[in-house]
């Protein structure tokens, strides 16, 4: 009768629900094939961009010849901004190990995105406030300047801002040498000292530290706010860089890869959404389908779509998912936890002010997954192609070789480091690859390019 009549309706409307579920999140499941297409897209940007052509991939050198030997010793400074948070550090690297005291400090949203000025006057305050609490005030340490973001560099404390990325929008720093404007704000607070030795990308500094403990350690990968490489290149074949023997370490910025429209393929209505709703539309395109400041915006674009088809939240348009940022990227980390029921599942998003049905959590669960599977996946396709690169380089059979890795998504995310390990060994069989978490890496990666910069300095004025 009646009641079966509706048993039926309910149940065509659940596998019209799924239908259209599955097929909102068919272009996230990346085939095989696709992800070998993209290792070798890959492969031929680092080509192109070692070479000097014009490519997505600037392949930027970056003036450290070589991974650390375990000798380095002394105290410095170390400035970390372009990540989760900015820090100051002090690290001691002694022959019983390496000490790090850190702190860290907020950068304003209007200053990130005010004047430079304003911006780097901010970071001497911070690092001036920190110099108090550790006694350090009149010391004039060597300074380690990790600084996540491209530059374009002709030594190691030599860096112009090609331009910013992430959430950094700040005046008058594009096109400028950063260590000149740190410099200038150390002048203008007449008071500090400061000795500003290196700067340091952090796909650099994580590489060099985990290679302080490790000789294999020749790639260093950020999977964090933003993503990108780095890795040891044949100084041959490294185009604007004079000299053919020996090596550079190459700063990828892999996080601009497909800038040129090459990643069109792959790339969904909601990439395309995020991307546009962005403070660099058009820029960063590999980043935002995979780091951390992007996966949550996605998520949202997708449930806001789910939602306006009927599928999700009984199809109520629901105020707070129009909020930009509102789903934030460890989310994702928490929803996916195994450890999770399902009902925690509801519970978290129930406090984002979702109201939703047993139906709902499970859906959300499943976007989840989809979009950071793709970005594991995507980052796997990367790093295999990076260290297949190392191998040929070498004329090797087969590669062993270690990956330093950084950055609150890799960390955090129950299953991400997972899938990005299968798809590498998926796409670079010949290639044994280890990775290596990095502790502090940023920190210790700057003090170890700084303590190898004042060697050379040493050295030079002998
Ligand atoms: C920057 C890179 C940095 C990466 C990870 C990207 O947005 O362009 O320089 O290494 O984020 O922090
Ligand atoms: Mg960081």
């Amino acid at each position: 009768g009646q009641g079966v009549a509706m048993v039926t309706a309910v149940a065509a409307r659940l596998a019209a629900h799924r239908r259209l579920l599955e097929e909102t999140l068919a272009p996230f499941w990346l085939t095989r094939e696709q992800l070998v297409a993209l290792q070798r897209q890959m492969r031929e940007a680092m080509a192109k961009g070692l070479q000097g052509k014009t490519s997505s991939l600037r392949m930027l050198p970056t003036y450290v010849r070589a991974i650390p030997d375990g000798s380095e010793r002394g105290d410095f400074l170390a400035l970390d901004l372009g990540g989760t948070n900015f820090r100051v550090l002090l690290v001691r690297l002694a022959s019983g190990g390496v000490q790090i005291t850190n702190q860290i400090y907020s950068i304003p949203e209007y200053v990130a995105q005010g004047s430079g000025e304003q911006l780097f006057d901010h970071i001497v305050d911070c690092i001036v406030d920190f110099q108090q609490k550790q006694g350090l005030s009149g010391h004039s340490l060597p300074l380690g300047f990790t600084f996540s973001f491209p530059c374009r560099q002709l030594g190691l404390d030599q860096g112009i801002l090609l331009n910013w990325t992430k959430g950094f929008s700040a005046s008058d720093c594009e096109g400028q040498d950063v260590v000149y404007l740190l410099r200038e704000a150390i002048k203008r607070r007449q008071a500090v000292k400061l000795n500003v030795v290196a700067i340091v990308n952090d796909t650099v500094g994580t590489m060099m530290s985990c290679g302080y403990e490790n000789p294999h350690c020749e790639v260093g990968l950020i999977v964090g706010t933003g993503t990108n490489a780095c890795y040891m290149e044949e100084l041959r074949n490294v185009a604007s860089v004079p000299g053919d023997s020996g090596h550079m370490c190459i700063n990828m910025e892999w996080g601009a890869f497909g800038d040129d429209g090459s990643l069109g393929m792959l790339s969904t209505y909601f990439d395309e959404r995020v991307d546009q709703a962005s403070i660099n539309p058009g820029r960063q395109r590999f980043e935002k389908m995979i780091s951390g400041m992007y996966l949550g915006e996605i998520v949202r674009h997708i449930l806001l779509h789910l939602t306006s088809r009927g599928v999700l939240f009984r199809g109520q348009q629901i105020q707070c998912l129009q909020t930009r940022d509102i789903f934030k990227t460890k989310f994702l980390s928490q929803i996916e936890s195994d450890s999770l029921a399902l009902r925690q599942v509801r519970a978290i998003l129930e406090d984002l002010g979702l109201p939703l049905t047993s139906d709902d959590a499970l859906m959300v669960l499943e976007v989840c997954q989809a979009v950071s599977r793709r970005a594991a996946q995507l980052c796997g396709a990367g790093v295999a192609a990076v260290v297949e690169k190392i191998r040929e380089n070498r004329g090797l059979e087969k590669l062993t070789v270690s990956v330093g890795v950084d950055g609150t998504l890799y960390k955090l995310h129950p299953h991400f480091s997972r899938l990005v390990e299968e798809t590498v060994q998926e796409l670079a069989p010949c290639c044994e690859v280890t990775f290596l978490q990095s502790k502090d890496g940023s920190g210790k990666g700057a003090a170890l390019v700084t303590a190898v910069a004042c060697r050379l300095a040493q050295m030079t004025r002998v």
